[in-house]
């Protein structure tokens, strides 16, 4: 559901422009999960919507749970039958994160990426996009834990940049006051850098969060580990950093995952201390290290230690730095680790009842 569907349905049903409030205050503030439930319509036309409309684009498949209770991931249906992943994270008391998918499947093959070896299945749709958020709104897993959300971050399955026309439609939807009216620093999107729509991007939502997954500063292993490194080197992603920054002057997160013995040395350090030194505003440069979560890939995680150096060693060079808590380990849910395969041993379904 978005302000498009209700559009639609007000057209088709010839419904007079006030019912598009009614529409908004029951899906976007009360968070009704049926048409039946909107009171304020006639008992005919509920009926008749209830019969022939959908509430939502995406229907609920499966839903796991980590023992924590502080990630939570739900595999959806889409219309023909095509299965996504979104995940809700708990990573700071009082702060829940909704991670979304932009894509089934991704074509751009990061090699230490469980979504990159599913391929390109299909874009995902503006609605079948903000419905994820939607769907976790109207959750029972939001409902029974009394909580609320906060951020949107676009790093589910697919690489949202490559799917360009949805993704803007889905942030414009998500910022829109009648109805999901998120604000834009609540939103974060994370590219592995489509030079092009970077530029775009930052003309577009100047205040919205931009990650970057760049996980090399050397071409040749950056090429190994992300293809979409030989169309866009990081020369040109250096000349599109530097057009983002002038033009939003917002910090910019680079997402960097230690694979053991691959990326994690010091020269490897000082090879990514160079490429941050190089952007011109490189004071808003900040580098969250990711623990390789493990996936089927022929990857190992790096050492504690090891881990603490190449950090210990960006911000002795004064670059912002920090290791990223890892959440959802056990659901398959973190970061890498999407692409449609039930969780591994010992994780929980939960008995959270979805209701919708
Ligand atoms: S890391 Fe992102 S861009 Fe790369 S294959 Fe995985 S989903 Fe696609």
């Amino acid at each position: 559901m978005n302000s498009e569907k209700i559009k639609y349905l007000v057209a088709k049903y010839n419904l007079p422009k006030f019912r598009i409030n009614q529409f908004n205050d029951a899906f976007f503030k009360q968070r009704l999960t049926s048409f039946d439930e909107i009171k304020t319509l006639p008992k005919a036309l509920r009926t008749t919507l209830e019969t022939d409309e959908q509430v939502l684009s995406v229907s609920p498949y499966k839903l796991f749970s980590s023992k924590s209770k502080k990630a939570f991931k739900a595999l959806l249906k889409l219309h023909d039958d095509a299965l996504i992943e979104t995940v809700l994270l708990n990573p700071k008391p009082d702060l829940w994160s909704c991670c979304i998918s932009s894509q089934v499947g991704c074509g751009l093959g990061c090699t230490f990426c469980a979504t990159g070896s599913m391929g390109l299945m299909r874009n995902l749709t503006e609605e079948e996009i903000t419905d994820q958020v939607l769907y976790w709104q109207m959750s029972d897993v939001l409902k029974s834990l009394g909580i609320k959300l906060n951020n949107i971050v676009y790093m589910g399955m697919g690489e949202p940049f490559c799917n360009k026309k949805a993704v803007f439609a889905s942030l414009n939807e998500l910022m829109n006051p009648s109805t999901f009216n998120i604000g834009a620093r609540h939103i974060s999107v994370s590219t592995a850098g489509i030079v092009p729509v970077i530029k775009d991007f930052a003309d577009t939502f100047p205040q919205t969060n931009l990650a970057l997954s760049l996980h090399a500063s050397d071409d040749a292993l950056r090429q190994e580990l992300m293809p979409i490194n030989k169309p866009y080197p990081l020369e040109k992603l250096k000349n599109a950093l530097d057009y983002y920054l002038d033009k939003t002057n917002r910090k910019i997160f680079f997402e960097y995952t230690l694979l053991g013995n691959r990326n994690d040395s010091i020269p490897t350090a000082e090879q990514l201390v160079s490429f941050v030194k190089s952007i011109k505003k490189n004071h808003l440069v900040h580098i969250n290290l990711i623990l390789y979560n493990k996936t089927d890939k022929d990857y190992m995680e790096s050492q504690k230690t090891t881990a603490t150096q190449f950090k210990n060693h960006l911000i002795n060079n004064g670059i912002s730095t920090t290791i990223r808590k890892n959440l959802g380990r056990d659901i398959n849910g973190a970061c890498g680790q999407l692409a449609l395969k039930n969780p591994i041993k010992n994780a929980s379904v939960d008995n959270l009842q979805l209701s919708i």
